[in-house]
């Protein structure tokens, strides 16, 4: 291969993009961002992915006794997390392709009790999950989304919020006026995480309770009753329900020019939704490809849902039982060891109103091409899953063959802060692992920001990677 002094992959352009490319571009653009609006928590996202997989021919992994090449088979872990595989060419033991992202995002979890009244409003308590700059989450517009599980199994899905007509829902902040101490504060203490209670009404119910009895919180009863009328729930099944407060925002081209998406939870359904696209559209790879999505990583990975659980490899010995005549504990072994994943991830990107964060020689650009992250970590790479420089020059090599725009960077400045991805538990697996993701603006953050040149490149980067030959 030809190569030129100058390392040029760190100066893709917009406008590099011929016509066709552009027009591809943007219809993958517009499907995201409607995928985007029905796939606000893992929950959803699996339940879409299951009905996308469906359509595009992939068949419940449990519904086949063997598998040939070709094949396309998936399974939804727990309704959280979607393994999907197309079967390859090569005998699985010589290692499978994986691509692995996340499907939760930062938001704000109901409380085990999380209704109350106070102040003569009715209010939901909530508990954040994952890493959010608290403040963010006040007035901005919510929307209620989750499952309430009943004794007898029944699943109640709970979606208010988004259609028009709906009411919204918001925590509220302090005035300006009476602020004169809130301001003095530290943002970190500016917004305490017990002040994160979500509004849900002011008015009373007029009556007496359904035992007769006279009420004393007649605000909290008028709630109770709009639920118990519209999904028939009580204040106990609240105890096995999962209700996620999200942003109500839809996903919409950002700039005059739309070069960018805005949209609550890029990080990482961009990565995921991807990583979805490229195995449906897979024909017959030489290596079994897999689309790994999972749960927990914003808290880190853990639960039977997370990439620390052992239902990658437990699912991944049903696929060898059906492919290679029966399953052995060293086949899984052989599989694991000569697997090579990309851990599809975001990566922060220059913002030019907090240039003091970046370190200009490394840090992705907005519209630059996928992002490439040889190792995560903070401070001297702790915690980091570095990868190896053979597998670097191996992504090297698919992604400058395939005509796939990339940049290559690292997360920030050195004693800037840091993070991590899934790509340290798929190490652990004894695979080869790499980050590769779609650059961001205002991660975990209500409204996120990814330029649609990545949008599109993690979709083709990660098809790319699928196709390996070696
Ligand atoms: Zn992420």
């Amino acid at each position: 291969m030809s190569k030129t002094l100058l390392n040029k992959n760190n100066n893709n352009k917009f406008s590099e993009l011929t016509a066709a490319e552009a027009k591809s571009m943007n219809a993958y653009c517009e499907d995201y961002k409607a995928f985007l609006d029905k796939a606000k928590t893992e929950r959803e996202f699996a339940h879409e992915a299951g009905k996308y997989l469906e359509d595009n021919g992939f068949k419940p992994l449990e519904s086949k006794d063997k598998l040939k090449p070709g094949d396309r088979v998936y399974t939804i872990n727990r309704g959280k997390g979607v393994l999907a595989a197309v079967i390859g060419a090569r005998p699985i033991t010589e290692g499978v392709t994986i691509v692995g992202a996340h499907i939760d995002s930062p938001r704000l979890d109901l409380k085990p009790n999380p209704l109350y009244e106070d102040g003569h409003f009715a209010f939901f308590k909530t508990h954040y999950y994952g890493g959010i700059k608290k403040y963010q989450w006040t007035t901005v517009p919510l929307a209620l989304h989750g499952v309430a599980t009943l004794e007898d199994g029944t699943q109640i899905k709970i979606s208010v919020g988004e259609k028009d007509g709906d009411p919204t829902f918001m925590v509220t902040d302090l005035l300006i006026h009476f602020a004169k101490d809130q301001m003095q504060k530290k943002l970190i203490e500016a917004i305490p995480g017990e002040s994160l209670n979500i509004i849900l009404g002011n008015a009373e119910y007029d009556g007496k309770d359904d035992e007769g009895e006279e009420i004393k919180e007649k605000v909290k009863y008028n709630i109770l009753k709009l639920l118990s009328d519209k999904y028939d729930i009580c204040e106990e099944d609240f105890i096995s329900a999962e209700i996620e407060a999200v942003p109500a925002y839809k996903a919409k081209d950002l700039g005059l020019d739309r070069s960018m998406v805005a949209a609550y939870g890029h990080d990482d359904r961009v990565c995921s939704y991807g990583a979805l696209r490229a195995v449906a559209d897979l024909n017959r790879p030489t290596h079994t490809a897999v689309c790994l999505l999972v749960d927990k990583e914003e808290i880190g990975s853990v639960g039977n849902t997370g990439m620390r659980s052992r239902y990658f490899e437990n699912t991944l010995a049903k696929i060898i039982d059906k492919r290679e005549d029966g399953y052995s504990d060293l086949k899984l072994r052989e599989t694991m060891s000569n697997s090579v994943c990309i851990s599809a991830d975001v990566c922060a990107a220059f913002d030019p109103g907090w240039p003091e964060a970046a370190e200009k020689h490394n840090i992705p650009v907005i519209n630059g091409g996928l992002g490439v992250m040889k190792y995560s970590g903070s401070g001297g790479k702790s915690g980091a899953s570095d990868a190896g420089a053979e597998l670097m020059a191996k992504l090297r090599k698919i992604f400058n063959e395939g005509g796939i725009k990339w940049q290559a960077g690292e997360l920030g400045k050195v004693d800037g802060g840091g993070g991590g991805t899934i790509a340290g538990f798929v190490a652990n697996l004894d695979i080869e692992v790499v980050d590769v993701g779609v650059p961001l603006l205002s991660m975990h953050s209500p409204y996120e920001s990814a330029g649609k040149l990545d949008i599109y490149m993690a979709y083709k980067g990660y098809k790319a990677f699928f196709d390996r030959k070696d």
